[in-house]
Formats: structure tokens, sequence, C-alpha cells
């Protein structure tokens, strides 16, 4: 048997390999047109990165090698330019001295594998625009970075810079490898999230994981254009944004090359990858295919499909070898298990996605969860976040997974439970190894299985963070978290009810009215459901994945800076002091490794109440969700933001206690002015309320007074602008900014509005009396030295940015109000 193979790497190699391990007396030949065969492409983004030193670790096999060690014909730069199906034949050039020759076969292996998606745009082929498939992408990629690198450090030129189109597993690899290396990267994709192959909201963590590791990302982005520039490349973004590049690396996708098959009379199938039967047989019985270039049964949802990933790659052409040597093997189906690690976070999925099913209309069900890899009082772990999709009957449809630590494992099992046709029900039984440096005594995986098997018995009713604010109209939403964790951020309508008190305030609760409980991962709130249901409440639900799940949703990060500007910084450094309080010297570390929502808070809260003001917390977390919530409970509570940098897969953030120091700041301010002073705290937005807030400090000012207006709630109402420029917002702040009035102008009556015939009638009144306009009152007191302060607490909660607000504004938080206080003889509370 004479077999001819098109292609050395997975699938080509894979073949001919378990080819010869089964037929001794086969005459084997490998065509492949690069240099190296059966090179790891999935390795290239970290020789270029410096994580893995020696290309020659790349390299697994050569011509020689392979020869010795399994008798095979590996023929390198030839490439095959035609088959031949009637003859049996392929036409073959090799590309060293450019002569042709014809080879016959009795069975031909076609695995050629994908070719990288050169989005149609100007500028595509410029010298420095490059894809990722081989080791000569590699070398020239690594070759002009390490260049353009090297002059850097001789002071020669400034930043390095790259572009990476599209944000799939390949992209994102190259933009942490980049970063490793110094080269500043940004990443810009198509769709409105990274990742296409997991769900949105599965994908946010990594999102706010890579900007907080510095990558720009650019989402629902097109590069429309590359420009050749002085030193470097602009590409120009459909958002009309242009970015500097040294190198643009295209990472948008692959495509099966199939066009010799199809030219020979292969038939297709419906993505464009080559037809097989379930023994990689082709439309022409003595041609296999493989690899990247097929399609294949999907172990879930019906039909076949394109799946470009290794590890099909290899089983395929393992099957080939099997079938062209007699053996008559099937290749079942691809679930499509794939898996990324970015910079410390790791993410993937098995099986089908929301998305595919909702696509196919297709039943199913769902939960999330966010235990921890390992046990949490063992140093070095992180709260991992699983999504897990089933059907009806509890049998295994999907899993995705991101997270820090044993995220890898996890997604391993349930791809195995997956490809085993095993239910949730399985999964509660699974005994999977434990000890406290690996796992839980009940593992993430148990876990899932506990969750989605309540849900299918009635134990647990959920609800979905996507269907709100719909999901939660005319009932009683009720968040059960702890008050600390309910004043860092709530959604918006909910009660705070913490779980150890729900038993006695439910009791004065309508048993009839709808119920909708949340807390943070939806634990405390499935005990909240137990007692409210065993206590004869009719309609209960619980939020799936809690308000992790539910920020994930709703809240994702749309900026690209770094890591999330700490509100009180900006707030302060505007304002009246650079810092609350002068530091005392006094540093206290605290290690919350391991801690979970709200476990970092908590302690930093009680480790705060015993310290003095200016003394310093510094603070190391393992949570990612605490970029957000450290700086907000911080800004909440009148302390300083000092310093927060990257740690792991958390952050290591240093406060400083505020409060009196505040107020020591604000008298030495006092020394310096002598002049009496008014403050206020306009918190009502009711249009005659503010027009007696302006009159009153406009007079104080005419009396030589120092006035200073902190706006806070609805107040910041009359400091917005009618027409701000346009941002990117989130889904909250939208829905905030529709409902809420845009300036004085838009204000009603505390009272008497009578569908605005009020407002219209005190207007026309204050006109007759030449009283001036709320606006013109305002604008007088601006005029006259007034201070007017936005609380930055309150626009971050309301979604408000400075750019909706009036010119001129100053932005403080409450330890501005404080300091303003503490000078003022007087503090009026409007
Ligand atoms: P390939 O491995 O691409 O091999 C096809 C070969 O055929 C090529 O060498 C090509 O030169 C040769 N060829 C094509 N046409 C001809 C011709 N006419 N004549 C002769 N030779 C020809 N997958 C994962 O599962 N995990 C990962 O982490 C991962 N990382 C990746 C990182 C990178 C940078 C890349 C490029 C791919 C990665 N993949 C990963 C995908 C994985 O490498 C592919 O799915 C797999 O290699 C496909 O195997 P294949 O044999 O079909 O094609």
């Amino acid at each position: 048997m004479k077999l001819v193979v098109i292609g050395g790497v997975a699938a080509g190699m894979s073949t001919a390999a378990r080819a010869r391990r089964l037929d001794e007396s086969a005459e084997i030949i490998i065509f492949e047109k690069a240099h190296h065969v059966s090179f790891a492409n999935c390795g290239l983004p970290y020789h270029i990165g410096g994580v893995i030193k020696e290309r020659d670790r790349l390299l697994l096999q050569t011509p020689e090698s392979l020869k010795a060690s399994l008798n095979l014909d590996v023929r390198t730069s030839h490439e095959v330019i035609k088959i031949d199906a009637k003859k049996k034949s392929v036409r073959v050039r090799n590309l060293e001295t450019g002569k042709e020759f014809s080879e016959s076969y009795d069975k031909l292996a076609y695995c050629p594998g994908a070719e990288a998606l050169r989005p149609p745009i100007d500028g595509i082929d410029l010298e420095g625009v490059y894809s990722l498939r081989r080791i000569g992408d590699m070398d020239k990629i690594k070759a002009l970075i390490d260049g353009e690198l090297s002059k850097k450090v001789a002071g020669e030129r400034g930043d390095v810079k790259a572009v990476v189109v599209g944000a799939g597993y390949i992209g994102l690899e190259m933009a942490e490898n980049l970063a490793h290396i110094g080269v500043e990267a940004t990443v810009v994709e198509l769709s409105d999230q990274i990742l296409p192959p997991i769900d949105k909201e599965m994908s946010i963590p990594v999102e706010n994981h890579l900007r907080s590791r510095g990558i720009g990302l650019h989402l629902s982005t097109a590069a429309a254009a590359i420009r050749q520039a002085d030193g470097g490349l602009k590409v120009e973004l459909n958002s009309g944004e242009v970015l500097d590049a040294d190198v643009v690396i295209m990472s948008a996708g692959v495509r099966p090359s199939t066009a010799l098959a199809k030219a020979a009379g292969v038939e297709l199938a419906e993505h464009g990858g080559i037809k097989v039967n379930a023994n990689m047989q082709t439309s022409i019985p003595d041609i296999y295919a493989a690899g990247d270039v097929v399609e294949t049964p999907h172990t879930v949802l019906p039909g076949e499909y394109l799946a470009p990933l290794a590890g099909p790659s290899n089983r395929q052409g393992r099957v080939v070898g099997e079938n062209v040597t007699g053996r008559k093997t099937t290749y079942k189906s691809t679930q499509g298990t794939s898996i990324v690690k970015v910079f410390d976070m790791v993410a993937g999925g098995t099986g089908a996605t929301e998305k595919q099913l909702q696509r196919l209309e297709l039943p199913y069900h769902k939960v999330h969860i966010h235990p921890s890899g390992h046990a949490g009082y063992y140093p070095g772990t992180s709260t991992m976040h699983i999504k897990l999709l089933f059907d009806k009957k509890g049998k295994i449809l999907g899993a995705q997974a991101c997270g820090f630590d044993g995220v890898d494992k996890r997604l391993d099992v349930l791809a195995t439970a997956l490809r085993g046709g095993m239910s949730v029900y399985d999964l509660e039984d699974m005994e999977l190894s434990y000890a406290p440096p690996f796992g839980s005594a009940k593992d993430p995986v148990n876990m899932a299985g506990f969750v989605a098997s309540n849900l299918l018995r009635g134990d647990i009713k959920l609800w979905y963070s996507e269907d709100y604010p719909s999901a939660t109209e005319g009932k009683q939403l009720v968040d059960v978290r702890t008050k600390d964790e309910y004043d860092i951020w709530h959604i918006p309508g909910a009660i705070n009810v913490p779980l150890d008190q729900i038993r006695e305030a439910s009791k004065e609760w309508d048993k009839s009215k709808p119920v909708r409980l949340y807390c943070g991962v939806g634990f405390r709130s499935y005990l909240a459901y137990r007692a409210l249901v065993q206590t004869g409440f009719k309609d209960v639900a619980t939020l799936s994945g809690g308000s992790t799940t539910f920020r994930y949703y709703h809240e994702f990060t749309t900026e690209t800076e770094a890591i999330p500007t700490p509100v009180l910084n900006y707030a302060e450094t505007e304002s009246l002091f650079k810092k609350p309080a002068v530091a005392t010297g006094l540093n206290v570390d605290i290690d919350c490794t391991g801690l979970a929502c709200p476990g970092p808070i908590m302690k930093l809260s009680e480790q705060m109440q015993q310290l003095s003001a200016g003394d310093e917390i510094t603070i190391t977390v393992s949570d990612p969700g605490f970029a957000a919530d450290g700086p907000a409970w911080a800004s909440r509570n009148g302390h300083e933001l000092v310093a927060m940098e990257p740690a792991g897969s958390g952050f290591k953030a240093t406060f400083r206690k505020g409060g009196v120091g505040a107020l020591a700041g604000a008298q030495s301010r006092a020394a310096v002015s002598q002049k009496p002073k008014t403050s206020f705290v306009v918190f009502s937005g009711d249009l005659d309320k503010l027009i007696a807030a302006f009159i009153i400090a406009n007079g104080a000012v005419s009396m030589g007074e120092e006035v200073s207006m902190f706006f806070t709630f609805w107040g910041l109402n009359s400091l917005r602008k009618k027409n701000p420029p346009r941002r990117q917002k989130k889904m909250m702040e939208k829905m905030f900014g529709a409902m809420m009035p845009t300036g004085p102008d838009e204000l009603k009556l505390s009272q008497m509005h009578m569908a605005g015939a009020g407002t219209a009638m005190i207007k026309n009144v204050m006109k007759q009396h030449n009283v001036n306009t709320l606006p013109q009152l305002m604008q007088s007191a601006k005029e006259s030295g007034v201070r007017m302060i936005a609380c930055t607490m309150t626009m971050d909660l309301l979604g408000m940015a400075p750019s909706d607000l009036m010119d001129d504004i100053e932005f403080g938080g409450v330890a501005s109000f404080l300091g303003e206080a503490a000078e003022s003889h007087t503090t009026l509370f409007i």
C-alpha cells in the first residue's frame, strides 16, 4: 500500500505515524510545503514572548528523525499543486529547485490545515502585517520586534507597539506574550466580546483581567485600513480612531484549505470544510481528510462543524491512519473543548454554548456558580466562574469556566462527563481528588451538579440577570448580603435584608407577593429561598450566580484604563485637599488571599476601625472583583486609596484612613482663609428646593461668605448638560440617564407639579416678580465664586461621567464635604 500524505503537522503526521505502526510494509510519503514538519504551532506565541526560550524546542521532529524512528519519507519544501483523483496521483513542486513531478498513491490523506483569514482591507499586504501560522511567520515577527526592542533599549526610539486584530485564543495569547517582552499591545475585535467561543458573560472576567494587565481593547470595532507612516504603521479603526503600530498581527480566524481537494472533485460540507464520513473518508473513496480542513459531527448539536483545534486534528489523523491500513475505526464527534491562558487567568469551554443553543432554538437550562479553585484557607486560590448548560433530563450540553487556579481540571472533568453522556446528577456523585491545595471537599464540579440538580428537582427556582429589570418588576427585590456589600453596590430597586435577619424580617411581609432574592454568588440567597418557601411564601426565586454574574452581564468595563481609577483619588486631587489625611507612617499588612467577596472588604473594614486617621493598611487580595469594590468602599467611607497594583489573580492595595485627618486638613486650610463659610448638601432634584438653595447661596456670597455646594444623588441632575458629548455607556447608565432630568430646565416642583402645569406656573410667577430662573441663579452663583462640587461616589452609582455635567464643576468625595462642613458656621441640607 502506498500512502501519500499532504501536510506534515498535526493531522498529517498523526496519519502517517499511525499508518506505519499498523503497516510496516506500507510506503508512506509526506509532502510538506513549509521547511518544517511536526512542529508545535501551539507554542509559537510563547517563543515570541520569550517563555519558550529555545526555538528548537518547537521542532518536535525532523525528516531525519522520522525516517529513523518510523521509516517515513518526509519531503519538506514540497508543495502538492494538484490532485488527479482518476489517475490516483498528485503533482508536486519542489519549492527549492522549482522542479515538478507526479507521485502516485493508493490512498491519499489530505491534511493541509487552514489558512489565516486576511480581511480585504487596504494595507493588509504591507511589511509588518503578519499572521501567525508557521515557524516562518514566528521568525519574522520575532525578528522585527526584537530589533525594535533593542533600539528602544539603546535609547534610539520610544515604546514598541503592536496591534492584534482578533480577540480569539491566538490573538489573546499574542497580546499577552507581546506584553511580556515590553511591547504595548492593543487588541481590536469586531465582536462585542473577547473569546467568541465562550458566552459573553463568561468572557467579561477575562476581559477585565486583560485590561488590568495593560492591554488596550477595542470591542465592536473593525480595523478599516493599515497605512505606512514615518517609521511604522497606522491602523485606522472604523470608529475613527487611529492606532500606531510597529507590527500588526492578524488573528481574525482561519479558513479551511480546501482548494486542491475541491478542484479534484471532493465534496464540501455546509461551512466550507471537507465533507467526510465517520471513517474520515471524503466523497472520493481513496481520499481521506483530517484536521482543520474537515467538518465533523458536533457532540451535542445537530450537524457538522469546523473545529480548528489540535486535539481533534490529531485524533482524526489517527483514525485516517487506521482506516487506510484496513482497520475500520470511526471518529465520533468533536465537542470543541478548548482553553486559553490570559496572563494569570484561564478560560475555556466544552460542548455547546448558550449562544449556539439559542441560535438553534434548542431547549436548555443553565446555572452559574462561583466557587474557589481550592480551599479558601489554603493560600493561592481565587474565585472561579463556571457555567453549566443541560437539558430538562439533566444531560450535560455544555460547560464553560474561567478563573485562576484549577480551571483546567474542572473543564476536563466536565468535558469527560459530557463526552460520557453524563447528567448533572452524575456530577453530584463524582468523587474527585481533594486536599486543601487542590480542591474542596465539595469540588466545584460537585457544586455545579448540586445547583443544577436542585433546579431540576424543584428545590430552587432561579431568575436570570439578562431578565432584569422585567424579572423584578412588581416584585420585592431583596439583597441578602451584608450591609457593607449592599452599600458598595446593589441592584437598583433592591432592599437590603441580610441573610441572618431574613426569618425575622419576612414575618412582616405579604406572603402572596413575589420575592426575588440575590446575594454575591447565589449561596446565601439559596438559604434565604429555602427559608421563605418553607414558611409559606408562594413565589420566590433566586438570582443565578448572584450579583457576580449580574455585574458581568450588566456592568462590564468598557473603558481602557489599566486598573479602574479609584473615584476618591481623582475626586480629591481635583477638590479641596490632595489627601484627606496626612500619613502617620503606620502601615498594617493584611493578607486576604483566598477570601472571596465580601471577605476582603469585611477584613479591611474591621481593621480600619482600629486605626487612626492617616494610618494605612496594605491588603493583598486574590479576588479580582476587589479592583472595583475596594476603591468604592474607600470612597464611601472617606478613606483614600493610595495605591493599587495587580498581584497574581488579584491586587495589592494600600488604603489610608480618612476622617479626622480630613478635618485636620480642613483646619489648616481654614487658617489660611479667614472668611466665614456656608456649605450646602444639595440632595434634592426638586426645582423649588434648588431655587431656594441658590437664592441663599447667592445671598451668602454677596455678604462676603465663601460658599460651597456639594451635589449628591438627585441634586446632581441640576448639573447635567442637556447634550453631553457621546460616550460608551453601560446598560445601567443608559437606563438611569434616560429616566433622570437633564439639567435645571427639566426639574419639576416638589409639590403641585400637576402634570407640568404647576412647574410652568411657578416659572411664570418668578418671571413676573423678576426672580431669576434657576439656570440664571446657578450662573450668577458660579460667577460669584460659589464652589459647586459633584459627589463622585453618587456619580458612579448613577452612571454619570464628568463630561455629562456642566463645565467648571469640581468633583469630590465624602472627605471633601466633611472638610468644607468643618470650616463652615452653617451647613444646610437641601
Ligand atoms: P496544520 O497543523 O496547520 O498543518 C497543515 C500543514 O499542511 C501545514 O504545515 C502546511 O504547510 C501544509 N500544507 C498545506 N497545503 C499544502 C500543500 N498543498 N502541500 C504540502 N503541504 C501543505 N489548537 C489547540 O487545540 N490548542 C492550542 O493551544 C492551539 N494553539 C495554536 C496556536 C497557533 C499560533 C496556531 C497557528 C494554531 C494553534 N492551534 C491550537 C490550532 C492547531 O494548531 C491546529 O488545529 C492544528 O495544528 C491543525 O492541524 P492540521 O494538521 O489540520 O493543520
